[in-house]
C-alpha cells in the first residue's frame, strides 16, 4: 500500500472568524487570503497536488440576493446559547455582491478552484455552524446542509466531503451527513489534545500542548489510516499548517520540518498524512507562507519518486471510490 498526502483547506472568508473578528480587525487577512488562493492553486497544479477545498456555503454566493434565497427557514436556523456564534446575526452587514463585499462572497474563487484540475470542492457547512456548541441541534444541521447542497449544485458541484467548523462533530451529526449523501469527512488526530470539543473545552493546557507539538512533533507524527464511522469514511487530520507569522515566525522552519518528517513516515509506512489550513492563514506574510508551502510540495515530489506517495483529495477515500 502506498502512502498518501491529503491536503484540505477550510475556505470560509470572514464567516469562519466572525464570532471573534471583524472586517476591521481581520479583513486584511481575508483579502490577502483571497490573493493567495491562485498562488496555492498554481503550486498544486505544478506539483500534481489534489486538494479538498471545504467551502462555507455562503461563500458560493455572488450576491446578497442569492445568499438570502438559500437561507433555511427561521425556525431551523441555529440557536446557540451564545448568540454571537451564529452567522445569521451578521447578515445585516453583508454588502451587495462580491465586488462590493469580498469579505463575505467568493463565487469567482470557487469557480477558479473548480476549474483547476484535480481539486475537490467539499462543504464546510452552509453557515459555518458549530455542532458541539450548546443550543445547536441535528435538525438545524440538516437544514444547514440542505442549503449548502443547494448552492453547490447550482454550480454543478456534488458535495461529497465535509469538514466540520472548529472540527466539532459527534455521531448524531455524522448520521445527518450520511442521510444528506455525504461520504467522507475530516476527523481529528487521535491524541487527547486534538479530541473534538466545544469552545469551552479548549483549555489552555490543550492549546499549549498542540503548540509544542506543532514545532517538535512531541505528540507523534499523527499519520493515520482511514476508517468507517457512521457510514462515512473518516480521513483524520494529521496536522494544521500554522501560518508563518508573529513572534513564532523564527520557529517556522521547525514546524515545516516536523511536517516533512511526518510525511516521510506516512510514505514509508503506506499511511495517510493529512495537512490542513485556511486560505486566510496566508493572508499576511504571504511570501513566507508560499515559500513554506513550496518546500512541502517539493518534499512531496521526493516522496512520490522514492516511495510512490500519491496526493489525494478526501473524497477519493469514500467506500467503493475505486468502483466509481
Ligand atoms: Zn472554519
Amino acid at each position: 500500500m502506498t502512502g498518501s498526502l491529503v491536503i484540505s483547506l477550510d475556505f470560509e472568508l470572514l464567516w469562519g472568524v466572525r464570532d471573534h473578528a471583524t472586517r476591521g480587525s481581520y479583513g486584511a487577512n481575508i483579502l490577502g487570503g483571497r490573493k493567495a488562493i491562485p498562488r496555492m492553486l498554481d503550486l498544486f497544479a505544478r506539483h500534481g497536488i489534489r486538494a479538498t477545498w471545504a467551502t462555507v456555503g455562503f461563500v458560493f454566493c455572488e450576491s446578497r440576493e442569492e445568499l438570502f434565497d438559500a437561507l433555511p427557514p427561521e425556525e431551523l436556523r441555529p440557536r446557540y446559547d451564545n448568540p454571537a456564534l451564529s452567522n445569521y446575526r451578521y447578515l445585516d452587514e453583508v454588502g451587495k455582491d462580491e465586488a462590493a463585499d469580498p469579505w463575505y462572497f467568493g463565487k469567482s474563487l470557487v469557480r477558479k478552484i473548480a476549474d483547476t484540475p484535480g481539486q475537490e470542492i467539499g462543504t464546510h457547512t452552509l453557515s459555518h455552524c458549530y455542532c458541539l456548541e450548546s443550543g445547536f441541534t441535528p435538525e438545524a444541521f440538516d437544514a444547514d446542509l440542505s442549503g449548502a447542497k443547494k448552492l453547490a449544485s447550482r454550480q454543478g458541484i456534488d458535495l461529497q466531503s465535509v469538514v466540520f467548523p472548529r472540527n466539532q462533530y459527534a455521531d448524531a451529526y455524522l448520521d445527518v451527513c450520511r442521510r444528506q449523501g455525504l461520504k467522507t469527512f475530516r476527523g481529528n488526530p487521535q491524541s487527547w489534545a486534538y479530541r473534538p470539543t466545544g469552545g469551552s473545552g479548549q483549555t489552555r493546557l490543550r492549546r499549549a500542548l498542540r503548540l509544542a507539538d506543532a514545532y517538535s512533533g512531541v505528540l507523534g507524527s499523527h499519520i493515520a489510516r482511514t476508517s468507517s464511522e457512521n457510514g462515512l469514511t473518516n480521513v483524520p487530520a494529521s496536522r494544521f499548517l500554522r501560518p508563518c507569522a508573529g513572534k513564532l515566525a523564527p520557529l517556522h522552519p521547525l514546524h515545516i520540518r516536523t511536517i516533512c518528517r511526518g510525511m516521510t513516515r506516512a510514505a514509508r509506512s503506506g499511511s495517510v498524512y493529512h495537512l490542513w489550513w485556511h486560505p486566510h492563514n496566508f493572508g499576511k506574510s504571504t511570501e513566507e507562507n508560499i515559500t513554506a508551502l513550496q518546500q512541502i510540495c517539493m518534499h512531496f515530489e521526493r516522496l512520490r519518486s522514492d516511495y510512490n506517495m500519491c496526493s489525494l483529495p478526501i473524497n477519493s477515500f469514500m467506500e467503493n471510490a475505486d468502483d466509481a
